[in-house]
Parts: structure tokens; C-alpha cells; sequence
């Protein structure tokens, strides 16, 4: 009943013409660029309603001319397409050495960055104030008004709360209970926040080497391990959004003591800070890098590939856990040591199916990610991107 009032009820001018503009505008975000003609023909307005929208659309900048399209005989007719600098997104990133901050157009194309080095076991109060200082200026010197901004969305090592937008507890950065809502209030911008290995992983089946796919595990790692789970497409948040700290999977009973207070964990073995921690002691310097120990590796130095088998034979035992608990059809490697494929990838796939009868190579794929350390920040400024169509309508 209360369905065929509304029906019923007149609309205005004014109301007709933004409903006509919200269906365009869904349509061009779907299928990101068309001729009139085809917005004509999908929407069933009639073509003079969609040259008045596209008019208007054109002068606010939101859409824009993309070329002609190809003939279907006669006048070749003009493609529209949406404008990717028509609205922006900023994306944070908190580590444990940094805060990086970039600025994103809707396609998600870092426009802008800026990184501020953080003390280890800085106080939330620094954290905050150091997010909204770089925000700040990153807002201001795009000089960009406030309304072209869609929000901002915080990626973080740690359990959040998207519902308070805080972090619960992040070991690794020495960080809990931090709310981040104050800044929100204080720029006048929606913001959003994740645990950065959820946000990668959205990342990846979004603009890297997953996309279109439904079952993945994603596995970055960096100064620990990051992870993030999704299943028949979407991402698996548990019930208390903690699902799927595999950094945290048991891999050697009363091993190494980790940060989040139990011992043995995965982190412990196979995190960038642990593999070059070790890579460090065996030279006795602590200048050396990742590229200074792949470079060993590839010279064949003896006790660097002893480290690396050693390294390799970790990351494999997690890796089976993994396989068992989900059994994905993509597990993709992130983060700094992904930069090294050809010095992963063989071993794990070798190890990973060696004395098991349960699964086999073709079931279960091993790809590195092509965002690598990028898929943090770009899945940080994909989570206000679902305001996109609400802010341009
Ligand atoms: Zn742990």
C-alpha cells in the first residue's frame, strides 16, 4: 500500500532530473565510458533528456569527452566517459617506522604522497595529531576544495573498530585503543579504517594481479606479516573482525616470544624485519638490505642460501596451515621479499606440494603482487570510494 502511495505521489522538475542524473551516473560508473546514443538506449530516456545531463555533467567536470566511437555508419558519435579527477581519496597507511598519507583520484592513481617518519612506540595522541598534520596538508596543497574530497580510509597493523573508526590493540606499534573519529569531526571528512592486510588484500582483487578472483589469500610480507582473507568474494572478517592474522599461526611450539604476547608465532620467522635481522648478524652489519642479501643469494654464498633454505622451509610450514584452513585457489605473496620471485616462488611451490596427498600443484596457485608495498596505501584509499556515487550524484 504504502509502496503505490509513493508511486502515486507527483514528482517535482527538480526531482525528475536527479533521479535522471543518478541513473546516468550509475550507468557511466559501471561501464565507465559510452556514447549518448548507448546511454540512451540502456537507460530508455529519451536522447534529448541525456544530452541536457551529459551538458551538465560536462561543465561540473564530472564526466568528460573520450574520443569517437567507431562507426555503426553515419556520424560517428562522441564517447563520455567518467572524469577519474572528478573526486579524490586519501589513503593513510601506520607502520611502525612511518605514516604515509597519498591522495588518490576515483581510479585510484596516487596524484600526491608524503611519508613521516614515526618513532617506534610513539603514543597515540603523536600518532593522531602526526595524521591529521599530514592530511591537513596534503588536502590543502592540492588545492582541491573540501567537497572534491570522497573521505579518507586508514589502513593499520593491528585489530580496529570500523564502528568507533579505532584501533583496538596494534603490538607492533605499541598502539591501543586510539580513535581516529576526532580527526574525522576536525577535517569534516568521512573516514574509514582497516587492518592493512584486509586492505591489501582488497586492494589486490581490485586493481592487482586478483582481480575477478573469489577465493584468496593474501600474505604480505613486511616489517611482520599482514594477511587478509577472501572468500566467494568477499572479504572474512570473523566475528570480532580479527579473522585471518595468519602472522600469528603457531609454527614452532615455545619458539620466539612475539608481540602479541604468545610465543612460536609465524611473524617470527618469515617478517622482513626477522630474515634481514638474521641476514645482518651473519655479516655483522646492520647497513646490509634485502637487495644486498638476494644479490648473495644469486652469487651462490654459501651460508646465505643455507639462511634462505632455512627462510624458505618457514614460510612452507605456514603455507600448509593455510592451504588446510582455506584451501584457496590464489595465495598471494606481498610486500618486499615478493620483489624477489624468482627466488620464492620455485622452492614454495616445490615444498608446498612435496608428501602431500591432499592437494596438488594445480589446485592452489602461488603468485607474487605486483602492487607489492603500494597495496597497504591503494587499499586504504579504496575503502571511501563506496561514497563515490552518493558524492557525485
Ligand atoms: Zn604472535
Amino acid at each position: 500500500m504504502q509502496k503505490n502511495a509513493e508511486l502515486q505521489k507527483p514528482l517535482d522538475q527538480n526531482s525528475i532530473k536527479l533521479a535522471n542524473r543518478k541513473a546516468i551516473l550509475d550507468l557511466l560508473l559501471r561501464e565507465r565510458i559510452l556514447t549518448r546514443q548507448e546511454i540512451t538506449a540502456r537507460t530508455g530516456f529519451s536522447f534529448p533528456t541525456v544530452s541536457n545531463t551529459i551538458a551538465s555533467l560536462l561543465e561540473q567536470g564530472v564526466v568528460r569527452e573520450a574520443g569517437i566511437a567507431d562507426s555503426t555508419g553515419g556520424r560517428r558519435p562522441l564517447l563520455i566517459e567518467i572524469n577519474p579527477d572528478c573526486r579524490f581519496a586519501l589513503g593513510v597507511t601506520i607502520q611502525p617506522r612511518d605514516i604515509r598519507v597519498v591522495r588518490t583520484n576515483i581510479d585510484i592513481r596516487i596524484m600526491d604522497e608524503m611519508t613521516v617518519p614515526i618513532r617506534r612506540n610513539a603514543t597515540g595522541e603523536t600518532v593522531t595529531a602526526a595524521v591529521t598534520d599530514a592530511l591537513e596538508t596534503m588536502i590543502s596543497r592540492s588545492g582541491e576544495p573540501l567537497g572534491a574530497f570522497l573521505g579518507i580510509g586508514i589502513a593499520v597493523a593491528g585489530y580496529v573498530n570500523r564502528k568507533t573508526i579505532s584501533i583496538e590493540a596494534a603490538p607492533s606499534l605499541g598502539l591501543r585503543e586510539v580513535s581516529f573519529a576526532p580527526i574525522s569531526r576536525k577535517l569534516g571528512l568521512p573516514l574509514y579504517i582497516e587492518n592493512e592486510g584486509n586492505a591489501a588484500a582488497l586492494a589486490e582483487q581490485h586493481l592487482g594481479i586478483a582481480q575477478g578472483m573469489d577465493n584468496l589469500i593474501y600474505i604480505s610480507i613486511v616489517e611482520g606479516v599482514a594477511s587478509g582473507t577472501i572468500i566467494a568474494g568477499k572479504l572474512y572478517m570473523g566475528a570480532h573482525n580479527r579473522a585471518g592474522e595468519l602472522g600469528h599461526i603457531t609454527i614452532e611450539p615455545g619458539g620466539r616470544p612475539c608481540s602479541c604476547g604468545r610465543r612460536g608465532c609465524w611473524e617470527q620467522y618469515v617478517s622482513e624485519d626477522v630474515l634481514l635481522g638474521e641476514y645482518r648478524l651473519l655479516r655483522e652489519n646492520d647497513s646490509l638490505t634485502l637487495a644486498h642479501f638476494f644479490q648473495e643469494l644469486s652469487d651462490q654464498q654459501e651460508d646465505a642460501v643455507v639462511l634462505w633454505e632455512s627462510y624458505v622451509e618457514y614460510m612452507i610450514r605456514g603455507l600448509h596451515t593455510v592451504v588446510a584452513m582455506y584451501d584457496p585457489h590464489y595465495i598471494i605473496i606481498g610486500g618486499s621479499i615478493a620483489e624477489y620471485p624468482q627466488y620464492l616462488l620455485p622452492p614454495l611451490m616445490k615444498g608446498l606440494f612435496k608428501s602431500t596427498t591432499f592437494y596438488t600443484r594445480s589446485d592452489t596457485y602461488i603468485l607474487v603482487s605486483e602492487l607489492k608495498k603500494d597495496a597497504f596505501i591503494l587499499g586504504a584509499a579504496l575503502l571511501p570510494m563506496a561514497t563515490l556515487p552518493a558524492r557525485i550524484a
